[in-house]
């Protein structure tokens, strides 16, 4: 099956039946340690195994401490998404046999979480509600060799425990969710949400946000078909492609005369399929029991009180302010808004916006420009951002010219005045634009005429002489503004 059958078949079948969608998402949280030890969190870029001890690596007679900075950053989470926060919870030893956990079982929370009942609105208007936001530890990681990188067929398997205790929320969504594309966005939001709380960097790539993906199909208003889980999906292009494929599976499944089989399921990326992992285990298989080491949790008013007040505004509300700052917002500059919350880029936009810059422009040049250079940000600053789109509004710089100097800031950092002197970017003052302007009305009188009579049209011929002129160095909106100060 190609991708792009897949499309056009699912939009016709999605007449008749409707995928229903619910998501566990597990965040990473930005502790400096592991939930249980002293150790690192740092799994990304140690030598394998050197960021381990006794307790991580489950050897007997180790008792677990708790982390408290991952207590409160799985609440700050759930706070953020309208959870309670129960008088009480508990932790969980959820036993499973595999190389990636040492104890061989996972501390979780299972029937007494720290967070539950909360919900998320996404930008469309839709509302997705959370089932709960709990807390656990990460499993070590392993890489099979030989085969296919999976266990099955593999020669040999290496297993690296740095990642083994890192302090992971899990938050689970109810079935709530009827498209792989509104799956996407309520992955967005959430990603965003835990940026903003501090509680994870958000990264899908380096795994620090990863899905699991329950999936099934009904008629519209029927009960609640079988579902099938996709395992660690890790980027939102991955989940949308796998919950459409396997939407439209057990569509195909079903209309032959089968049914769903109950089972976890694994997504290949390159292939673009799932298939059978292993069939589901059901919670019993767990044998969950309360973890004897660790006290229960009882977060009092006051903590919780703290917590709220320190919370900083969420992606919706951001979002809302910077297109406030926007007359008439068009799509794409809606789009724009989106990559520049989801960036966190709106200091750079706001500062720009406040020192009289075009907003729709200042937005435009934040969600392209620096988005592309975002790992080298920090050798921008709000003033030379805030130069660079006002030099390109006047037409001291043509956008062509503006998109150079910003990758020269990126890059370098500098003085945007000083790299468009040494790039040679000829200055087009506004006195220059003026009298360009002014010498043009006098060569064109005819079309001057038909222009102050209100022939709006007449104005792109101006801009198209005034770019002649000045081999494209101009600025329309500038150019514009200079005929009115005449009309
Ligand atoms: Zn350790």
């Amino acid at each position: 099956m190609t991708s792009t059958s897949a499309v056009s078949t699912l939009d016709q079948v999605m007449e008749r039946w409707e995928p229903v969608i619910g998501l566990e998402v597990h965040g990473q949280l930005l502790t400096r340690s592991k939930m249980f030890c002293g150790c690192s969190a740092d799994y990304i870029g140690s030598p394998p195994n050197s960021n381990t001890c006794p307790v991580c690596l489950g050897l007997p007679g180790v008792l677990p401490v708790m982390n408290r900075v991952a207590v409160e950053y799985t609440v700050r989470s759930a706070l953020a998404l309208n959870c309670e926060i129960p008088e009480h919870s508990k932790f969980d030893r959820k036993n499973y046999f595999y190389p990636d956990m040492p104890k061989d079982f996972q501390i979780s929370q299972y029937d007494l979480p720290i967070n539950s009942g909360g919900y998320l609105d996404l930008p469309d208007g839709s509302r997705v509600s959370i089932e709960r936001a709990h807390l656990e530890e990460d499993t070590g990681k392993s890489t099979h060799l030989g085969g296919t990188g999976r266990i099955h067929g593999a020669d040999r398997s290496l297993v690296d425990y740095n990642r083994s205790g890192v302090p992971l929320v899990e938050i689970v969504s109810g079935p709530d969710i009827r498209s792989s594309a509104q799956a996407r966005a309520y992955v967005a939001e959430l990603r965003g949400i835990l940026i903003a709380t501090g509680a994870s960097d958000g990264r899908m790539e380096e795994g620090s946000v990863r899905i699991d993906a329950n999936v099934s199909v009904r008629k519209p208003d029927a009960v609640f078909g079988t579902r099938c889980e996709i395992k660690n999906l890790n980027s939102l292009r991955s989940l949308q492609r796998a919950i459409d494929y396997e939407a439209l599976r057990q569509i195909d499944v079903i209309e032959d005369g089968g049914s769903i089989r109950q089972e976890t399921r694994h997504w290949d990326e390159i292939l673009g399929v799932t298939s059978t992992m292993r069939t589901k285990e059901e919670a019993e298989d767990y044998r969950y029991f309360r973890e004897p080491d660790l006290v229960d949790l009882d977060p009092d008013q006051a903590w919780q009180d703290r917590i709220r007040e320190s919370l900083p505004a969420m992606p919706a509300e951001r979002r809302q302010k910077l297109t406030a700052r926007v007359l008439d917002p068009t799509p794409a500059q809606l789009d724009g808004v989106e990559v520049v919350i989801d960036l966190g880029l709106e200091a750079f936009v706001n500062a720009a916006i406040d020192a009289g810059a075009d907003p729709a422009l200042a937005i435009a040049r934040a969600a392209n420009e620096l988005a592309a250079g975002i790992d080298d940000l920090h050798n921008l600053t709000l003033e030379s951002f805030s130069a660079t789109v006002r030099m390109e509004q006047s037409g001291e710089l043509s956008s062509t010219q503006a998109k150079t100097v910003l990758g020269e800031l990126l890059a370098s950092g500098g003085d945007p005045k000083a790299i468009a002197t040494a790039k040679g970017y000829e200055q087009l003052s506004s006195d220059s634009l003026g009298t360009t302007v002014a010498t043009l009305i006098e060569e064109n009188p005819d079309e001057w005429a038909r222009y102050r009579e209100g022939d709006e049209k007449l104005a792109q011929f101006f801009i198209g002489q005034v770019m002649k002129v000045t081999k494209g160095r101009a600025n329309g909106k500038a150019v514009i503004a200079e005929l009115q100060a005449r009309r």
